[in-house]
């Protein structure tokens, strides 16, 4: 299996706009974070998890010729905000998107793309196939996806587990049951956003104190804040077996 971070910031992105702070500025590559996403390649499926507002670019950037399946992990609009430009793999691929959303999710859709599920539909627009999916794994192909609910402040918001890879973005709080699921994953992607208290995200140590609990292998840093410090500098003070995601990072797991 192969993981593409097709982003690693939060909402903002980093560089944030008109901010001039040290990681805004900074040279090094590694401080330029679309948002969060990342591309699954397995069994022959090119899934991708969430479609913030920089999908277009992120498929670009990637090079990225084929798309069979978006998974969402919730609906806030740095990780929707794309959808309307799978239009490209409607074309090429002369087929509908998988979509795989709950049922929440899919009200959001609903309203954020009203024209793609209007019943008069203009020609032109995305077409997707919306699968239904809750805390109960599911299949995309031969992709067994295990869903854990996470608490993003008081909204439940899925990861997943995908064999011994296990990717989560918009965590608070995780129950002592999710984590149950967790446990034995060689590789962890969980988010850091910054370094001060923040309402709906796990800081730096939360972070890091919840990946030495969860004693992966390899824990990857994502959604991360202009406000965590410069990459070159924050990978220094990291414990061993974790390090920061960045934009373009491609695993083989
Ligand atoms: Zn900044
Ligand atoms: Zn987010």
């Amino acid at each position: 299996m192969k993981i593409t971070f097709l982003g690693t910031g939060t909402s903002q992105g980093v560089p944030v706009i008109a901010c001039n702070c040290a990681i805004c500025t900074s040279p090094d590559a590694r401080d330029k974070r679309l948002r969060s996403s990342i591309m699954i390649e397995a069994e022959g499926k090119v899934i991708v998890i969430d479609s913030g507002p920089d999908f277009r670019y992120q498929m670009l950037r990637a090079q990225v010729k084929h798309l069979d399946a978006i998974v969402f992990t919730h609906e806030h609009k740095d990780h929707i905000a794309g959808m309307d430009d799978i239009r490209a793999f409607n074309y090429r691929q002369e087929a509908a998107i998988d979509v795989y959303a709950t049922t929440r999710v899919q009200e959001s859709l609903k309203r954020e793309f009203s024209y793609v599920f209007a019943e008069m539909k203009y020609p032109g627009i995305p077409e997707i196939n919306l699968h239904t999916i809750d805390l109960a794994p599911f299949f995309i192909g031969h992709v067994k996806f295990i869903p854990i609910e996470v608490m993003h402040y008081k909204l439940p918001v899925l990861g997943f587990r995908i064999g011994d890879f296990t990717y989560i973005t918009d965590a608070k709080t995780i129950s002592e049951k999710e984590r149950q699921k967790i446990k034995g994953t060689k590789i962890l992607v969980i988010n850091a956003l910054q370094i001060e208290k923040h309402i709906s995200h796990f800081t730096f140590l939360e972070a890091i104190a919840f990946a030495k609990e969860i004693g992966a292998e390899k824990t990857y840093f994502t959604h991360i804040s202009h406000r965590l410090g410069r990459h070159e500098a924050t990978l220094g003070v990291l414990p061993e077996n974790i390090t920061l995601a960045y934009d373009g990072l491609v695993l083989e797991v």
